[in-house]
């Protein structure tokens, strides 16, 4: 066989094992993924709920200065019945005093349904931050449950990475490119074998002068129909 390919599939060989260690790692991270988005939904809704209680007290605040201008007002309409004299001034002051009677009766009103809002929305706050918070200890259990293997994953990663790029200095670097290239495309092996008259990868068939130069290993050719590295085991 051409010495460039045995390289080759020392270096392709290298990578299917990388590749399979990062599934691994990626599959015991899967439950951990699946909790964080989790987490993002209850953060979001935590943030709403206090967005909204941030609105009810800002109401509540307004109702109660809307409140207290009446009560000013109120005493001054008490003031000015006591100031008059006459029987027709005291009658329009009975008539102001009632009108901000019932403002006032309509804002007590108002303050306890606002009052009652915003308890409820405090309370929404807290078992918000709760759910939160049984997320966050749920991501650290699942972590701290999955941290011994993913440091052993983690080490053997480390060393077929480091084994990987032994293998590639020891191809030259044109054909490194081309496997480069090929592996990018994520379709399968940049080699293959040559089965029959065809490409192992794709099924084309291979012309026979192009086939008898790869089988005698004087030249590496890349398939027509899907462009893999082409190659004759034996
Ligand atoms: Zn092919």
């Amino acid at each position: 066989m051409n010495p460039d390919i045995e390289r080759l599939l020392t270096l392709q060989r290298d990578d299917a094992e990388l590749d399979g260690l990062n599934r691994r790692l990626h599959d015991l991270d899967a439950g951990v993924r699946a909790l964080e988005r989790e987490r993002a939904e209850a953060a979001a809704n935590l943030d709403k709920a206090r967005a909204d209680l941030a609105g009810e007290e800002k109401r509540q605040r307004e109702l109660q200065s809307k409140f207290s201008e009446h009560k000013q007002l109120q005493e001054k309409n008490l003031a000015q019945l006591d100031a008059v004299k006459k029987a027709r001034e005291a009658t329009a002051a009975m008539s102001q005093i009632d009108i901000t009677r019932r403002a006032l009766m309509q804002d007590e009103n108002d303050l306890q349904t606002a009052e009652q809002r915003a308890r409820s929305l405090r309370d929404q706050v807290v078992a918000r931050e709760l759910v939160l918070l049984e997320v966050d200890e749920r991501i650290r259990d699942t972590r701290a449950s999955t941290a011994g293997e993913r440091e052993i994953i983690e080490r053997e990663i480390a060393a077929a990475q480091a084994k990987r790029e032994a293998s590639s200095r020891e191809v030259s670097p044109r054909l490194l490119t081309a496997y480069d290239r090929l592996r990018r495309r994520g379709r399968g092996t940049p080699l293959a074998e040559i089965r029959g008259a065809s490409c192992s990868a794709c099924n084309t068939a291979i012309p026979m002068q192009r086939r008898n130069q790869i089988m005698s290993g004087l030249t590496i050719d890349a398939c027509e129909g899907c462009g893999v590295l082409l190659y004759a085991s034996g």
